[in-house]
């Protein structure tokens, strides 16, 4: 399998030159030439095997130079019950009739983005030391991204991690899960600014292409093909849980923001899971509702981005976008670059009539939830099952619902568990969300980390002298 970019100026790269890249030269994301298509006899035989035996089956499809056993023994070490708290990996359970939750938030930092860190962390080791080089990852958060990645690559050999994030602005759980990690190899700084101020300090790094080659600076955010590639597995361990007796179709519906997870169900579906609806749900910051509503994208402005109570979907663009509309243009590079080019200059895009009349056949449908919403979504949850599901996750069951078919499950993926954001889950049902014991105490555990002014400079310096 060879790996094109979106916007036509590169093609024929193999995995391993891409796992350790972002964007393409060109500002386009990498594809593959073409999504493998699997058939119900196939289907039929992945059915019961483990969810790494399954993974390795799934990417054994996207990467052909990686030796089999070196992919099976890595997916094999990803993917464990020790890490993810259960055997099946994304245990499905019922919520109500036809109604299911897929459980995707059990890994290391109790959300979803664990499944393609867990596995992009294994593939990063494996590959350096392939090709005997080392990286030094540099990356701002907000909270869930930086501890996934933190706690997939601490102790990686060949990986130093350099996170940015606002100090004193995560909240107390968040904070203890990254700064009590006391590798050596994970460095904290704490950023005497916004979150803004972090971005703005790993775009000035960057943008240092001297500085950024010397230094063999890397990223790990959500434009990464390997991490969409790892998030098509649990489409289909959901779907075989949610199909025991037979091969319907299934609805899924997803929590979204940068449109990396429910891009990997629009490749799932390419590949010919039988899937009926990718129900997407937005927040307040609905950039995407819009675009499947009316064909129109239309970036947001940072005044324009609402901070909602589901932050992790608070985005004024999708920075994975780009991938499903390179597939709905018909795979047109041209025009891909064309409509991204308009975005640059005009903050929006409108497809074509005609363009838009294809839509339908993806089976993408969008609808929005609000904190209102929300807080009445998780309490009726709680009300009727005694369950407690975090914000997003309510986001996504409160639009699943808007477009659930009598007969077809609806599979709703849970982002993260309701641990994490106490606040809200207090708000709504006045108990505080249930903590796997592991978590127990963590915001008493010792701190690592370094605080730093909003300088350029200074980050450099810190770089060089540790990496
Ligand atoms: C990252 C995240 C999302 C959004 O996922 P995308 O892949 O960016 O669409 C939703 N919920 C939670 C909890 C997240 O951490």
């Amino acid at each position: 399998m060879k790996y094109l970019s979106t916007r036509g100026e590169a093609s024929g790269r193999a995995f391993s030159e891409i796992l350790l890249e972002g964007l393409a030269p060109d500002g386009g994301l990498y594809l593959p030439e073409r999504y493998p298509a699997v058939d119900a006899a196939t289907l039929a035989r992945w059915r019961g095997l483990s969810y790494p035996e399954l993974a390795f089956e799934l990417l054994s499809l996207y990467i052909d130079d990686v030796p089999a056993a070196d992919l099976r023994a890595l997916l094999a070490r990803t993917y464990t019950a020790e890490v993810f708290g259960d055997e099946r990996i994304v245990p499905l359970r019922p919520l109500e009739p036809g109604m299911f939750v897929l459980g995707l938030s059990n890994g290391p930092t109790l959300a979803f983005k664990d499944l393609a860190m867990q596995f992009l962390g294994q593939a990063f080791e494996y590959e350096l030391a392939r090709q005997s080089r080392s990286l030094n990852v540099l990356g701002a958060t907000s909270g869930d991204t930086g501890s996934a990645a933190e706690h997939a690559l601490k102790g990686k050999r060949g990986v130093q991690v350099f996170m940015l994030s606002p100090l004193g602005r995560m909240s107390a759980f968040q904070q203890a899960q990254m700064f009590s990690l006391q590798d050596a190899n994970i460095h904290n700084v704490a950023v005497e600014g916004v979150f803004d101020d972090c971005q703005d300090l790993v775009k000035a790094v960057s943008a240092d292409l001297a500085f950024k080659q010397r230094h063999a600076i890397g990223t790990v955010n959500s434009i990464n093909w390997a991490r969409l590639l790892a998030q098509v597995v649990y489409y289909f361990a959901g779907w075989f849980q949610a199909t025991p007796d037979g091969d319907g179709p299934v609805d899924f519906a997803v929590p979204t923001g940068n449109f990396g997870n429910i891009c990997a169900g629009h490749i799932a579906r390419q590949m010919g899971l039988p899937i009926r609806r990718l129900v997407l749900a937005t927040n307040e910051n609905d950039v995407l509702d819009e675009f499947f509503r009316t064909g129109r994208y239309r970036v947001r402005t940072a005044a324009e981005t609402h901070e909602t109570s589901s932050p992790s979907m608070d985005i004024s663009k999708a920075s994975n976008f780009e991938r499903f509309v390179f597939d709905a243009v018909g795979r047109d590079a041209r025009r891909t670059r064309e409509l991204f080019a308009e975005v640059e200059r005009t903050r929006t895009f409108a497809l074509t009539e005609t363009e838009r009349a294809r839509l339908p056949a993806f089976g993408l449908v969008s609808g929005r939830s609000t904190g209102a919403d929300r807080l009445a979504t998780i309490r009726q949850v709680h009300g009727a099952t005694g369950q407690v599901i975090d914000p997003h996750t309510a986001d996504a069951l409160k639009v699943a619902r808007e477009h659930a078919e009598p007969g077809t499950p609806m599979v709703v993926l849970e982002t993260a568990l309701a641990a994490k954001f106490g606040a809200t889950v207090r708000e709504a049902i006045g108990l505080d969300a249930p903590r796997p014991v592991r978590f127990a105490g963590i915001e008493a555990l010792p701190r690592r980390f370094v605080t730093m002014p909003v300088d350029v400079a200074a980050l450099k310096a810190l770089i060089v002298e540790n990496a």
